[in-house]
């Protein structure tokens, strides 16, 4: 993309609305603008990065098994008047009438029409285990929308749902999906901690949040510096396909002490070693959740079970904040210049600074690297000063930025600069692209 066509709108000032580092800076940077209180608009820069975490977040979500579907947006109210939560769910639910008088909703997750689907479709237990998942809009009429994308009313969620036969199976799912969640964290440079939580309106009985620490995170949390320390996936040989591996994935997640103020236990805390507690804010990235039979037996669903007698088979689901990781990564990533963006979820691997438009040597070797680039890196192409190309590039947060002068192009040279730790290094052209290994 060249910069000087690209629709990028960023901002010079500080938005006065914006209080915390990632609404700042998504809106500086041109990554988004709102549209109505908690509703925004991907811009080109801004949904990139989103793509890319879907990407991941899918990638994951296949390896343990799961099958990926789309469900609509609008839902039925009939199907949630039949689990009871049509009335429950409040006035976070977004309620829409038809041309007919229909009753339905925006949804804000969806254990009922996936139990719908469940109960037209699967009729024996030799059909489960199930996972089916899907990346979708939601809507819920927060309270308080605020933080940007991070506690918006639409926001883009991967919702999972697992079907199995009997409780050991449907914790089996949720082992297989805690494995898929903290690899999916991991691939986006973050580092989760999962927390015993609240299991909410969703209901249920076994529950954790995934939690990425920041200091302007919503949730107040305890847990032991063990997860400080430990790094949980290096040399990661766990199988999805082996409950023992699960099992012992699960162990060592669970081990130590973590929970969110919700579910903080006085009593357990006071086991752990007074120099090993740790007490700070944290950003839900993700939830998961068991609850059994809940939908299928207030939606009917059943199948036939090894002897014959029909069964409720046991659920649990599990949900990532697709959206809202855009701002959380933006808030474990970045310095007083801008964004910084893991490797792998930024929107291009690198910037091509050319400072002298006009510059024969200069637009030659520029072209010349974008077009190596092969859609992956942003021309800043723009007839602007210097300096503010340096300043824009730091505050898009490209992982790289490969600067072109007159004096370099001429020698065949560039300068090649790594946003995280500002290291730069004077290289050939050629090794441009194998040191980024685009
Ligand atoms: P919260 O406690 O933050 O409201 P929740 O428990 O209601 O979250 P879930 O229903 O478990 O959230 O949804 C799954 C994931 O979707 C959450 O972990 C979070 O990352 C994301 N999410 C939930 N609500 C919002 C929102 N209003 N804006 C953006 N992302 C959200
Ligand atoms: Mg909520």
């Amino acid at each position: 993309m060249r910069l000087s066509h690209a629709f990028i709108p960023t901002l010079k000032e500080t938005p006065a609305e914006a209080q915390i580092a990632s609404h700042r800076l998504m809106l500086r940077a041109g990554l988004v603008r709102q549209t109505s209180a908690g509703i925004y608009a991907w811009l080109p820069l801004g949904l990139r990065v989103l793509r890319n975490i879907e990407r991941i977040v899918r990638a994951e979500q296949d390896a343990a098994g799961a099958q990926e579907i789309l469900m609509p947006t609008i839902q039925p109210a009939e199907l949630w008047k039949e689990s009871g939560r049509y009335e429950d769910y409040g006035k976070e639910m977004l309620r829409i009438r038809d041309r007919h008088d229909r009753d339905m909703l925006y949804g804000p997750t969806n254990e009922e029409m996936v139990t719908d689907l469940f109960r037209q479709s699967i009729r024996s237990y030799k059909e489960l285990p199930q996972i089916l998942y899907h990346i979708q809009w939601k809507f819920r009429d927060e309270v308080r929308p605020r933080f940007g994308v991070m506690r918006g009313r639409e926001f883009l969620m991967k919702d999972a749902y697992s079907f199995d036969i009997d409780h050991a199976g449907a914790v089996n799912s949720y082992r297989k999906m805690m494995l898929a969640y903290m690899r999916t964290f991991q691939r986006m440079g973050l580092k989760a901690i999962p927390m015993e939580a609240d299991t909410g309106p969703i209901g249920g009985d076994l529950s954790h949040e995934f939690i990425i620490l920041a200091p302007t995170g919503e949730s107040q949390v305890y847990y032991d510096a063990a997860f400080e320390e430990i790094d949980y996936l290096s040399g990661d040989s766990f199988s999805h396909e082996k409950p023992e591996d699960l099992a012992r994935f699960f162990e060592v997640m669970t081990g130590h002490y973590a929970a969110t103020d919700e579910k903080h236990d006085a009593a357990r805390w006071d086991q752990v070693a007074a120099n090993r507690k740790r007490e700070g804010r944290g950003i839900e990235v993700g939830h998961i959740f068991y609850f059994g039979t809940k939908y299928t037996k207030s939606m009917g669903a059943v199948v036939a079970g090894p002897d014959g007698k029909p069964l409720h088979p046991e659920m649990g689901s599990y949900g990532v904040g697709v959206s809202r990781l855009v701002g959380a990564v933006i808030e474990a990533s970045h310095d007083d210049n801008g964004i910084i963006w893991p490797d792998s979820i930024a929107p291009f691997k690198a910037a091509i600074l050319n400072l002298k438009i006009g510059d024969a040597g200069c637009d030659a070797l520029c072209e010349r690297l974008y077009a190596a680039f092969g859609g992956n890196a942003l021309y800043d192409d723009r007839a602007d000063r210097a300096g503010a190309k340096f300043a824009d590039a730091d505050l898009m947060g490209h992982p790289w930025q490969v600067v072109v002068g007159p004096r370099g192009a001429a020698a065949g040279t560039v300068e090649l600069k790594r946003r995280a730790t500002g290291e730069r290094v004077e290289v050939t052209p050629e090794e441009v692209l194998a040191r980024i290994g685009a």
